[in-house]
């Protein structure tokens, strides 16, 4: 990566975070802000965009608004290096939304596969509040406010950061340049990219109750892993076993190393072992499952200890919002002054409206 990125992500205040996030965004954007080749790094909270189907009710928000940023600090995201801010406390990103809705059709709106999904899952079908459908729109502005390039985020993000770059390129070509297209960093696990809940059935999601969440203590850990879904035909310990689909292995293909099997299962070198075993028979869910809970508590203990930690500080927590907060605005502002300027609509600081006008009614 090059000196220059700038770097922008966001989550949505809908439940606290969970496994799907870490694997999916949060570990690689703890990576990014170790490795510290950016310009600048962007966190967001995203409750204006968690308003466009959680309208009905604001409490939800209000309440999740800190368990996100207990969720941030306690992954290792350092206020030091990263500003993390309220969406909603940035009134530029509401103005740039507005000037890039016009650049988008209806129909353009409706084909984004991400949105498609949700609108299902939503029972939004027959009623579909406008700010939902143009929720991309406003995700363009929190990308392009900041004039982020590089948005580490998990698959279903793709035609967002697809439609960000359509909106980058229409403004440019009828307003001038000011604005650049964006690339979407995925996780180089291919499963990290979309990670499976506990049910097996979609993807782990905040709405769904499917998750394993950062906050979740070592019992609920463990009774959420003794509760997975594995394969329902693997009935006795020497049936030949599935591990495709078998989300157990899923989570191990993601989560697992070397090092695991070294201190926990020295009986097998690495996860194909554990694999070919399964796949012989002889090798009972539970051993497994014991292995997968060891494993994630290997990453989750660390994860406890710091959010405890900030837990009895909220003071902190809250001034690391205020102050983050403040920083964005300062950037917005000047962006969406370069955008007002780019579209002619600068009017007071603008010299030759001025001086047109007046010759103008000589
Ligand atoms: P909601 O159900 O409210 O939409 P969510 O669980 O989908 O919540 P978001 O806040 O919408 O979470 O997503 C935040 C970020 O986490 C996005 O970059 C998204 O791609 C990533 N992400 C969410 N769930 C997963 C998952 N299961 N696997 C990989 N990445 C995920
Ligand atoms: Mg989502």
């Amino acid at each position: 990566m090059q000196e220059k990125n700038i770097i922008l992500t966001g989550d949505r205040p809908t439940g606290r975070l969970h496994l799907g996030h870490y694997v999916g965004s949060l570990r690689n954007r703890v990576k990014m802000q170790n490795e510290g080749n950016f310009e600048k790094m962007y966190v967001m909270i995203a409750d204006s965009q968690a308003l466009t189907d959680n309208f009905e009710n604001p409490e939800k928000i209000r309440e999740n608004l800190i368990e996100v940023a207990l969720d941030y600090l306690s992954v290792g995201l350092d206020p030091e290096k990263v500003t993390i801010f309220v969406q909603s406390q940035v009134e530029e990103l509401t103005e740039l939304t507005f000037y890039f809705l016009n650049l988008v059709t209806l129909s353009r709106l409706e084909r984004n596969p991400t949105v498609k999904t949700e609108i299902k899952q939503k029972n939004f079908e027959t009623s579909l509040p406008a700010g939902f459908l143009i929720y991309p729109v406003s995700q363009a502005a929190d990308i392009l406010l900041f004039d982020a390039n590089v948005i580490p985020v998990g698959v279903d993000q793709e035609p967002m950061i697809e439609q960000t770059r359509e909106i980058v390129r229409s403004f440019n070509n009828i307003y001038g340049e000011i604005f650049t297209e964006p690339q979407a960093v995925l996780p180089e696990n291919k499963v990290a990219r979309r990670l499976p809940g506990i049910d097996g059935a979609a993807k782990m999601s905040k709405t769904l109750g499917n998750g394993i969440y950062l906050a979740d203590d070592a019992a609920t850990v463990k009774k959420k892993v003794m509760s997975m879904y594995t394969d329902p035909d693997h009935i006795n310990i020497d049936d030949p076993g599935k591990v495709e689909g078998n989300i157990v292995f899923t989570y191990l293909d993601v989560f697992s190393n070397q090092e695991h099997f070294e201190k926990y299962l020295p009986d097998y070198n690495n996860l194909d072992e554990l694999k070919d075993h399964y796949k012989r028979g002889g090798l009972g869910d539970v051993k497994v499952k014991k292995f997968l809970i060891k494993v994630l508590e290997e990453e989750l203990e660390p994860i406890r200890e710091r959010r405890a930690y900030y837990e009895k500080n909220l003071d902190q927590v809250l001034e690391i919002l205020e102050k983050g907060t403040d920083n964005a605005k300062k950037v917005g502002r000047a962006k969406v002054y370069e955008v007002k300027k780019a579209m002619g609509i600068d009017y007071f600081a603008d010299n030759r409206f001025l001086d047109e006008i007046k010759e103008k009614y000589k």
